[in-house]
């Protein structure tokens, strides 16, 4: 099985971590530091807060800025649910923007959606595709809005020749084993701002704040977000190579893209002529007008070997949100949803691969195309 998207682990990854695993620190040592230097360096911004996961980063990342009871904060609903849940939690409501078909929010949509409840705008990049950040920005800053990027998909993309982390008040990377690279779990808050910084940093570990010799003092209220010694030196060893996995990568989107140029039967994500994509997704949009189910394409295409999966179902579909938000739909998100498939793109895959899955995926679409499920 070719699957979606998959780590890859190399020689110099596992010799650092048993190097830590041999040292005197577990946790709370240098490798972090380390590894936050390494953030910064890569994507230009001021500071990076490492957490364990982007989850827990989303959750510290909302609550410095105070997010809570009353707010509302304007996302897009095809996102892993974590973007949203980490500011409901905190007694903040989802106010849903629709998509386009590239997954990514309606940028110009998001103006008539404020309210004087409105605290923030959460974009995803959908994929590693950017989101249009200028046009964000302009919105955000007519209305004295705070920005915070959930780039779980995206460290490695670029806008105009800039790396994603520094464009917003805060941006979120993943390090799950499957992100563009891992730390097995794993996950980041870059800022430029120091203030922010400093709350990032006490969140993550209880609020305390070291005195002198014993004394330390509970400032405010925090938990236990660490990262591993562990996990940060795999940081450190994928970090380096995120540049050739983004190659191997793109290589492969840019095969697909070939492949697929005059296709009739489904659209593939057009990248702006401005910007990258960590290409950590390739996903395909089926023509909303098929007639068939998608189950039936799904399955064959795995019992042929492609490990696809569906990004993703609209946050606003799940019975939590349901019951507790109400009935939403939103036409593009909803189309998004039953349309999409990602097929496999990663950095241990070859041409070879790329050209089995290609093959394999027309060959299935035309079957079923043929099949009188009419487009
Ligand atoms: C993976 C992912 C998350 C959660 O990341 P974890 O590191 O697994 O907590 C959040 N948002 C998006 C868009 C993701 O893809």
């Amino acid at each position: 099985m070719i699957s979606y998207s998959t780590q890859c682990i190399e020689a110099d990854d596992i010799e650092g971590v048993v190097e830590v695993l041999n040292s005197n620190f577990l946790t709370q040592g240098a490798k972090v530091a380390e590894f936050e230097e390494e953030l910064c360096r890569y994507t230009g911004a001021k500071y990076a807060v490492t957490f364990n996961s982007a989850t827990s980063a989303l959750f510290a990342a909302y609550s410095v800025c105070g997010i809570g009871e009353g707010d509302e904060i304007i996302t897009t609903p095809i996102s892993f649910v974590a973007t949203s849940n980490m500011f409901v939690t905190l007694g903040a409501k989802p106010i849903w923007c629709d998509v386009k078909l590239d997954g990514n929010i309606v940028e110009r949509q998001i103006e008539k959606l404020i309210t004087p409840k409105t605290k923030m705008i959460v974009p995803v990049h959908f994929g590693g595709k950017p989101v249009n950040l200028a046009k964000i920005h302009e919105i955000a800053n007519k209305h004295n809005l705070l920005v915070i990027e959930d780039a779980s998909h995206a460290l490695g993309s670029s806008i105009d020749g800039k790396k994603i982390g520094s464009f917003s008040d805060m941006t979120i990377f993943s390090f799950h084993a499957i992100k563009p690279i891992t730390t097995t779990e794993g996950g980041a808050v870059m800022t430029n701002n120091e203030e922010l910084a400093k709350k990032l940093r006490l969140i993550r570990s209880h609020g305390i704040e070291k005195k002198q010799l014993w004394n330390s003092d509970m400032v405010m209220m925090g938990y236990n977000f660490r990262i591993s010694e562990v996990a940060a030196s795999l940081g450190i060893t994928q970090i380096k190579k995120l540049d050739r996995f983004i190659e191997t990568r793109e290589k492969i989107a840019k095969y697909y893209d070939e492949r697929f140029k005059s296709e009739k039967l489904f659209i593939t994500q057009k990248l702006d002529a401005n910007t990258t994509s960590s290409r950590h997704l390739y996903p395909i949009i089926l023509n909303p007008e098929l007639q068939c189910p998608k189950e039936d394409i799904f399955k064959e295409l795995q019992e042929r070997g492609l490990g696809v999966q569906v990004h993703y179902k609209p946050i606003y579909q799940n019975s939590f949100y349901k019951e507790k938000f109400g009935d939403v739909s939103l036409s593009v998100a909803n189309d998004f949803y039953r349309s999409e498939i990602s097929i496999p793109c990663h950095q241990k895959m070859s041409l070879d691969d790329a050209k089995y899955v290609a093959d394999t995926f027309l060959d299935v679409i035309d079957k079923y195309a043929h099949r009188g499920c009419s487009f």
